[in-house]
């Protein structure tokens, strides 16, 4: 099959929004005319961005003739497993072997919604090694240079809104069906707190449009995003409220949660998820931080917020070696919960004070 470039991706001011895009659209679209393998990965923890982008491109690129797999690092919450195309990814922690198979005879390799190769922990390493061509596609600021074909767009939103403008650059949109568009549309709305971010654009808005001109349906995505907790998540969230502290002369509002707060609670993966944003809802409020105690690996994951400005990713990659967007980070510590806390505002004192 041929593919052909006819578009541009332009901004809402209509300039363009990475000067290198068409070349690389003509690269892809070159690389995409012989039936390959491919292998598409999401970061790590995969989020709603991650495997919306994935599962989209993995759906695109077998309606146009290839044999293309995802293969996660590891579990996602079960708040995603609704999502189309679901039952055929591949979780690396639980299938080693036979994703270091899939990794090893690849002829492409995308890597979704992450930009360096520490994010995919023992993956990495694999990836690297591997002869397949690499590409990236993805919104995080300072990418590393492993791939072979980059398209890194931190201005934009989501992944699966850059997933959703290559497929037009690529002249590609009559592959958007029901799944892909379904997929995307997930992306776009857990990426942007539905839709209110400032990196949402007209752009974001029309796409979103045809999104569901091609059949995503929004309320049904709502629902299986938002209303599927269990009694403990709420009880949880009760505990978070509680715990909040506010740290008035830097405009911050955080909360902890200890791994006897989370057993209480019957933890699972993803019943945290939106927790930090609880804070930036208090007037005057510019930052919210939560931190969650996991006793067994050694850690506090730090999740950072912030209003305008505020360059929470940069305060995570100085204090808690991580990074992120300017409005949502994260990072990590090796102290104690408590010894965590009093680094942190400590830290947040000196940078943002
Ligand atoms: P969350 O707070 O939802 O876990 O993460 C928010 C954003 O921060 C993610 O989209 C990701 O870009 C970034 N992030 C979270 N944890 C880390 C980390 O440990 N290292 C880096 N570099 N970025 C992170
Ligand atoms: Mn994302």
């Amino acid at each position: 099959m041929k593919l052909k470039c006819t578009k541009s991706i332009r901004n809402a001011h209509n300039t363009y929004l990475c000067f290198m895009i068409e070349s690389q659209l003509h690269q892809l679209a070159q690389w995409l005319e012989t039936p390959s393998k491919m292998v598409i990965i999401p970061h790590k923890n995969p989020d709603g961005d991650a495997m919306g982008s994935t599962l989209a491109w993995q759906n695109v690129m077998r309606q146009l003739g290839h044999t293309a797999t995802v293969l996660a690092p590891n579990p996602y919450p079960t708040f995603l497993h609704w999502m189309p195309g679901h039952e055929d990814v591949i979780i690396y922690e639980n299938a080693q072997k036979e994703g270091n198979k899939l990794i090893a005879e690849a002829d492409f390799i995308f890597t979704l919604d992450f930009n360096t190769l520490n994010r995919i922990d023992d993956m990495g390493v694999r990836v690297a090694e591997s002869k397949a061509k690499k590409i990236m596609i993805d919104h995080h600021q300072e990418p590393d240079s492993y791939a072979d074909l980059m398209f890194s767009e931190p201005s934009i939103g989501s992944t699966c809104e850059l997933v959703y403008q290559i497929i037009d650059g690529l002249d590609k949109k009559d592959c958007i069906n029901k799944e892909v568009a379904t997929c995307i549309y997930t992306g776009i709305l857990t990426d942007t707190g539905s839709f209110r971010f400032p990196s949402v654009t007209s752009n974001t808005h029309k796409a979103v449009a045809e999104l569901m001109d091609c059949g995503a349906n929004h309320s049904y995505i709502h629902e299986k995003i938002k209303d599927t907790a269990r009694p403990d998540r709420l009880k949880l969230l009760g505990i978070a409220l509680q715990n909040m502290v506010f740290l008035n002369d830097v405009n911050t509002a955080y909360i902890s949660l200890s791994q006897d707060e989370l057993d209480e609670c019957n933890f699972q993966k993803g019943d945290a998820e939106g927790f930090v944003n609880y804070g930036l809802s208090v007037s005057g409020i510019q930052i919210a931080v939560l931190m969650i105690e996991y006793r067994n690996e050694g850690v506090v994951k730090l999740s950072f917020r912030s209003k305008g400005d505020l360059a929470v990713n940069t305060f995570a990659k100085t204090y808690f070696d991580g990074g992120g967007h300017i409005n949502a980070a994260g990072g990590i510590s090796k102290r104690s919960l408590a010894d965590t806390e009093s680094y942190f505002i400590e830290s947040l004192r000196a940078f943002f004070g």
